[in-house]
């Protein structure tokens, strides 16, 4: 206890910049030193946990809720990071409560799988023009790593003080399909929403020829007078676009674009009425139409846009199903030169109507990120999520081959399961045996894709495995591991996000 004493002493008693590294078995996190109503507050870490320490009593040590000690003459409280205690974090320390991100320049989402990775996140946009949303988790991710909204957005709070980040942070929640969804993450204090509308789209339509079009465009009309309306817009018109585009709609399309996102539209509307038009502080809303089988064609995203706008749905952001495939942990997959020039006018689109477009599933898809770079002029947001997850993979891969091994071949074994959530072509058979690679080679398996898609999607799978006593299999021990290895985690979001900001042009 000697140095913790000595920690205390010197906060008491001398000046703010001294800071003593060691107290007891814990590290300090110099960078999360505080001052507040008379008391010092700062972060540390032992092999076990991270804890907030508060030392001397004032307005603000009496609120949070931990275990006092009485060191040289000093009142210190020993703060356990947990959900209350993060309420009053975000509460006296407001740049640790996550804020909008408006409608205009870069954003990143950064959705922090594990709860871990912020730090790392932070490091890479610090002191760029970059907003990040390090808050951000699916319903689907929260199912498949069990666990809550309120565990994600702690995280982000505490990694945000811990690293003393005062510019402000987005909490996405992230494809959310209804309203009682919305409501949880609102409630919880979410500051985006993101309502993924794919369900909503009617896939078949792509499959139908002209006639059957026309007839069931013809029922619509005869049950929708609304959709009547539309026409008198749409058709005939041509909608000039700010870089110099234009919109037209042929009949047939017209139609097509009608039957496939009229649903849509009532739906984004209905939600939206009934959740964020109600609240009395800003929300930034994006609707998401990226995880469906139909892709967004400029048209479509003209007239989804364009119809939002007339309902009065003031949208942040809008996530089109771009041409070609996004698959999880791998470049793109598709016609470059069809992607940018219909990224071109999806991109005018988004700025006639004064949004950002959004890009899902962004990580790993370097060869497309200079042409998003190129066309949205420093208006975009892009989300990366399982990226993350990857990365704390190969760390393992480097300094715990067995651990690995024992891992990937989990992995293997329960992969149909993953491929439930996930749309991906891995083909296992093009992936070593890791029985038969060196440690060594281990490594290389970072630029083989299927392993790649093989980890990346079995994120769920690895993490609430179980053992017949019911006790994790692996989650315990994962994180012990990442405890231990903070630093080289932090250094390779670094180098591996960094990379993504390289490409957007924005480094
Ligand atoms: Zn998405």
């Amino acid at each position: 206890m000697q140095g913790y004493k000595k920690l205390i002493i010197d906060l008491a008693e001398k000046n703010e910049n001294y800071i003593q590294k060691n107290i007891g078995d814990y590290d300090i996190y110099e960078s999360s030193l505080q001052s507040r109503a008379g008391s010092w507050f700062f972060m540390a870490h032992n092999k076990e946990e991270k804890k907030l320490f508060i030392v001397n009593e004032s307005s603000c040590f009496d609120q949070f809720r931990g275990q006092e000690k009485k060191i040289a003459g000093s009142k210190v409280k020993m703060v356990s990071l947990n959900h209350e205690n993060a309420e009053i974090l975000r509460e006296f320390f407001p740049f640790t409560a996550p804020e909008t991100i408006g409608r205009q320049g870069v954003s990143l989402g950064l959705g922090d799988r594990l709860g871990l990775a912020s730090p790392g996140h932070i490091d890479t946009v610090r002191d760029k023009n970059i907003t990040p949303v390090l808050a951000q988790q699916s319903i689907r991710e929260l199912d498949l790593t069990e666990r809550t909204y309120e565990d994600v957005l702690d995280a982000a709070s505490w990694a945000v003080f811990q690293e003393n980040y005062q510019d402000g942070f987005g909490a996405d929640g992230d494809h959310l399909k209804s309203e009682e969804e919305v409501n949880m993450a609102l409630d919880i204090g979410f500051t985006m929403i993101t309502l993924d509308g794919s369900e909503h789209i009617d896939n078949s339509i792509e499959q139908l020829d002209s006639q059957q079009i026309s007839k069931k465009y013809d029922d619509l009309i005869s049950q929708k007078e609304a959709v009547g309306e539309l026409e008198k817009m749409y058709l005939g018109n041509s909608f000039a676009l700010p870089g110099g585009q234009q919109i037209k709609f042929s009949r047939e399309q017209f139609q097509k674009i009608v039957l496939i996102y009229f649903e849509l539209l009532n739906f984004a509307e209905e939600i939206y009425r009934r959740t964020i038009a109600l609240l009395d502080r800003d929300i930034d809303f994006e609707l998401s139409i990226d995880e469906t089988a139909t892709p967004t064609s400029p048209e479509a995203h003209y007239f989804t846009a364009s119809e939002l706008d007339r309902r009065g749905l003031q949208i942040n952001s809008l996530a089109p199903r771009f041409c070609g495939e996004f698959q999880k942990a791998i470049d793109y997959i598709g016609d470059l030169d069809r992607f940018e020039s219909e990224f071109q006018v999806h991109a005018e689109i988004a700025e006639e109507f004064g949004y950002k477009l959004s890009i899902h599933s962004g990580s790993d898809k370097f060869s497309v990120y200079p042409i998003i770079g190129r066309y949205t002029d420093q208006r975009v947001h892009v989300k990366t999520a399982g990226t993350n997850w990857l990365e704390a993979i190969w760390i393992i891969a480097e300094n715990d081959p067995e651990l690995y091994r024992e891992l990937h071949k989990y992995a293997r074994n329960n992969f149909a399961e993953a491929t439930q959530y996930y749309h991906v072509t891995t083909d296992l058979d093009q992936i070593p045996s890791v029985e038969q690679l060196s440690d060594r080679e281990l490594l290389d398996l970072q630029n083989n894709e299927d392993a790649r898609q093989l980890i990346h999607i079995t994120y769920g799978v690895i993490l609430t495995a179980r053992k017949e006593d019911g006790s994790y299999l692996f989650r315990d021990r994962l994180y012990k591991f990442w405890r231990e290895h903070e630093e080289e985690y932090r250094r390779a979001l670094q180098q591996h996000i960094g990379r993504h900001i390289e490409e957007l042009g924005l480094a």
